[in-house]
């Protein structure tokens, strides 16, 4: 599409025969949500929390978590917003929850693990996501867990969400949970696709490789067919899928994502008119053709070449 089409578009997003697909932003903080609140965008569909504390030496207090959490909620009045609770290690180590020396950080101590090692950390995040929540005129957050790979893991977290009047999610970026999705769902309210380490572990490739980028491409037939299998779920419980990884930013799978069941799509808020432009020029069922033939593809290059056809069929 020209330049000018894609910067015309204005949302919200929906298919041309009007099935409507939530078209959200990933955010980091209070400025880049007043930032992203400029693109047509409709809420956030992922806030990562830890990206605010990555040079903070100590836990940030509950009152300066309450302020950063309302000025994301308040730059998005009256949205959806998701909130992540702390996904620190590995790629985004923060100095007050450390480990031991790890050989495999990416498959270690990280993300709702931290709920063992440092319990206080993880109930106050949650405290002050619920006094954040406060206030005549806030939506009710929708609070996520990074990390999730079992029912019990999922089933906690969701309890202790409840108990503070929050709406439970988790994300499904280990393939276990993808496998487990239905068991999964029946616990939380929604789930959200993480495609960057969804095909990190699926394919057993590190997302921070160039050489690998071939492996941890998400058009990997796999990574489809564990997203296809989320979104089935999804539709059975009547409950919603998100993709909220860089997936979500490419116009073409964003369409196969949608044909596969995913209900919303997050990314960089720069990428959200392409995807919404795109989404509008297909039906539903031009998705569901994209979306079948880009999993029974045998490699990435046929599945997107499959897509393409269906999506002019
Ligand atoms: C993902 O893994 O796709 C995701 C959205 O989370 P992050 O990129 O922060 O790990
Ligand atoms: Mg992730």
């Amino acid at each position: 599409a020209k330049a000018a089409e894609i910067a015309a578009w204005q949302g919200p997003g929906r298919t041309s025969d009007g099935h409507e697909v939530l078209i959200l932003a990933n955010v980091a903080d209070g400025v880049s949500a007043r930032e992203g609140a400029k693109a047509p965008v409709q809420g956030v569909g992922l806030f990562r929390t830890e990206l605010a504390f990555l040079d903070r030496a100590t836990e940030p207090t509950i009152d300066e978590q309450v302020s950063l959490y309302r000025e994301v909620i308040d730059a998005f009045p009256g949205q959806k917003v998701v909130i992540r609770t702390l996904d620190a290690g590995s790629d985004k180590p923060l100095k007050f929850v450390t480990h031991p020396d790890e050989a495999n950080p990416a498959m270690g101590v990280r993300g709702n693990r931290i709920a063992q090692t440092f319990p206080d950390v993880r109930n106050h995040q949650l405290d002050a996501l619920a006094e954040a929540a406060q206030g005549e005129n806030r939506a009710t957050p929708w609070v996520m867990a990074p990390m999730i790979a079992t029912v019990d893991e999922a089933r906690e977290f969701a309890g202790e969400i409840r108990r503070r009047g929050l709406i439970p999610g988790v994300m499904v970026e280990v393939p276990s949970a993808a496998i487990m999705a239905d068991a999964i769902l029946a616990e939380v309210d929604f789930v959200s696709i993480g495609t960057n380490d969804l095909t990190q572990y699926t394919m057993a490739a590190d997302r921070m490789s160039p050489e690998l980028a071939t492996l941890t491409d998400p058009w990997q037939p796999a990574v489809l067919a564990l997203i296809e299998r989320v979104g089935q779920a999804g539709q059975r419980q009547g409950k919603q899928v998100g993709v909220c990884g860089e997936a979500a930013a490419d116009p073409l799978l964003a369409c196969v994502l949608v044909g596969l069941g995913v209900t919303s799509l997050s990314s960089a808020p720069a990428a959200s008119a392409a995807v919404g432009l795109r989404l509008s020029g297909v039906t539903l069922d031009q998705c569901r053709a994209a979306g079948a033939a880009a999993v029974a593809a045998s490699d990435p290059a046929a599945a997107r070449e499959a897509a393409r056809a269906a999506l002019e069929g």
